[in-house]
């Protein structure tokens, strides 16, 4: 990167214009190579409340509010087709700010168009309903924006949960204001300059960057602000819960997990082996539904945990643009101190390294935040690596004895994002899967994800569901309409 370009910070976007903060900004840092890409402009309060108020001001007109379904479904569709004629720009941004290799930017980039088409779809299917009425009238819901919504999306993968929140958010009626991670700002830029190209009116879509402390707070607590979606860590999302709370507006909020992935005695070992790697190792285990606690039936435990390890040493850790690359750094180096303080917790309180457990040798990798795929055994269900949420490439593996054994280790947990359990016996799959205190089960395969199918936590890991059909809902008030058919009410 020239320095010249690196003292340019990038602008954000208010009302159909790009925005500097001169004097404030931020570093975009490659967690490949410890590089900085670029500056990244800081929005302050007053950037928040103009980007709020041109928001308003859009989401008010009839313009966009009376928009035709069709029309709107139309004016989404060519926001797709942008973000698929730039699919290659958008993961490239993505893969130089949080390292995922590049099939696996590659993969997002297209889903991210996919889900602009879905809620495409949704604009021309969803209506208002007539309910039963109990007398002499028609009675109907209809569904209504809230307004302005604030999007705040985290580090780990921008692009699709930038378009998760933003396409059903836009389907609904809404004007929204994005607040990406400063980690990952870039791919929010882009999609905001895609969907103006496409024809979005200006200030429907906004773009704030900066801090969460900072931008991020005064957008969640902005009087205009009348919904908010927020993705990321459970402690961040109880903040957000409780001005939301004050405030008095709709929240969902879509958290952290520790999810448990279970094998039992009769399951095929080598499908679950490969699906287990990906459910803990795939983006360097930051996802929120990772696999990272993994039951496995007593019977079976020395077999597949030998599986495991054969397959974990052998993947390839490398810079994520390198071909045959599968697993990139963390997507900070404060994210690798993360990591590395639990695997040492994990050490202290009497865990076997079983694989991995430190950063790798090669000199190519040395200024980068990678982290070798690490499997933990020894552990107790109690201990800090298996309670709390690591969000790196780390797996604790557990012994179960029986069915009631697992069940109460599994849903011992503050978290109830997703679960997975292998079996061949279809009457325990549906037992486990019905007994998981979890938003999403998955049997006999893992980390499967549609946009058709709602996606959200149960306990402490979230409120609300994005995704189907109700995850328009989600960005929308109902209103109950009763309309007389009384002919003498009319003179
Ligand atoms: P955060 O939860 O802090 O960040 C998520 C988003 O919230 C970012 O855009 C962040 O901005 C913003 N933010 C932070 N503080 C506030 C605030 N007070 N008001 C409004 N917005 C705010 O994630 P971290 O980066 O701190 O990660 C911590 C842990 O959270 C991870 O290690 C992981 O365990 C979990 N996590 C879970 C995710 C998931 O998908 N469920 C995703 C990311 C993290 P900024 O980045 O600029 O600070």
């Amino acid at each position: 990167m020239s320095s010249q370009l690196a003292a340019t910070p990038k602008a954000f976007l208010i009302n159909g214009e790009w925005i500097t903060n001169p004097g404030d900004s931020f570093d975009s840092v490659n967690p490949a190579t410890g590089e900085v890409n670029y500056l990244v402009s800081c929005a302050n309060r007053e950037h928040v409340n103009a980007a709020v108020t041109s928001a308003a001001t859009a989401a008010a007109r009839s313009e966009w509010r009376d928009m035709l379904p069709h029309v709107r479904a139309l004016l989404l569709n060519k926001i797709a087709a942008g973000i698929a004629a730039r699919a290659d720009e958008l993961a490239r941004l993505q893969m130089l700010e949080n390292g995922k290799v590049w099939s696996e930017c590659k993969a997002q980039a297209a889903s991210a168009a996919a889900t602009f088409r879905y809620f495409a779809a949704a604009c021309e299917t969803l209506g208002a309903e007539v309910t039963p009425s109990r007398g002499n009238y028609l009675s109907m819901t209809a569904y209504e924006p809230y307004g302005v919504v604030a999007a705040i999306t985290p580090w780990n993968s921008p692009l699709t949960m930038e378009a998760q929140k933003v396409a059903p958010a836009l389907a609904a009626g809404n004007a929204v204001v994005l607040k990406p991670s400063e980690v990952t700002p870039s791919a929010a830029l882009l999609l905001g300059e895609i969907a103006l190209e496409a024809g979005l009116p200006s200030g429907i879509l906004n773009v704030v960057t900066g801090l969460g402390a900072t931008t991020g707070k005064w957008l969640v607590e902005h009087p205009g602000v009348r919904m908010v979606s927020f993705t990321g860590g459970t402690s961040t999302g109880r903040t957000i819960g409780m001005i939301a709370a004050e405030r008095l507006i709709p929240v969902a909020l879509e958290l952290g997990g520790k999810s448990p992935h279970i094998v039992f005695d009769d399951a095929n070992l080598e499908a679950a082996a490969e699906n287990i790697m990906g459910g803990i190792f795939e983006g360097s285990g930051q996802s929120c539904v990772a696999g990272s606690r993994l039951f496995v039936q007593r019977g079976v435990y020395d077999k597949l945990v030998a599986l495991l390890v054969d397959r974990a040493s052998r993947i390839r850790v490398g810079l994520p643009d390198v071909e045959g690359s599968e697993m990139g750094p963390l997507a900070s180096f404060a994210q690798r101190k993360r990591v590395e303080h639990y695997v040492e917790s994990a050490r202290a309180e009497g865990g076997q390294i079983l694989v991995g457990g430190k950063r790798p040798v090669a000199p190519e990798l040395q200024n980068g935040a990678y982290y070798l795929p690490t499997i933990i055994g020894g552990l107790s269900n109690k201990a800090t690596c298996v309670r709390e949420e690591i969000f790196g490439p780390v797996l604790c593996v557990l012994p179960f004895d029986d069915e009631s054994d697992l069940i109460a280790q599994a849903n011992d947990s503050v978290y109830g994002l997703a679960g997975g359990v292998w079996t061949a016996n279809y009457q325990k799959a549906w037992r486990v899967a019905r007994a998981l205190q979890t938003g999403l089960v998955w049997i006999n395969t893992y980390k499967q994800l549609s946009i058709s199918t709602p996606f959200g936590g149960f306990k402490e890991s979230g409120i609300g569901r994005e995704k189907g059909l109700s995850g328009v809902r989600l960005y929308q008030q109902s209103k109950g309409i009763y309309w007389s058919m009384d002919a003498n009410n009319l003179a």
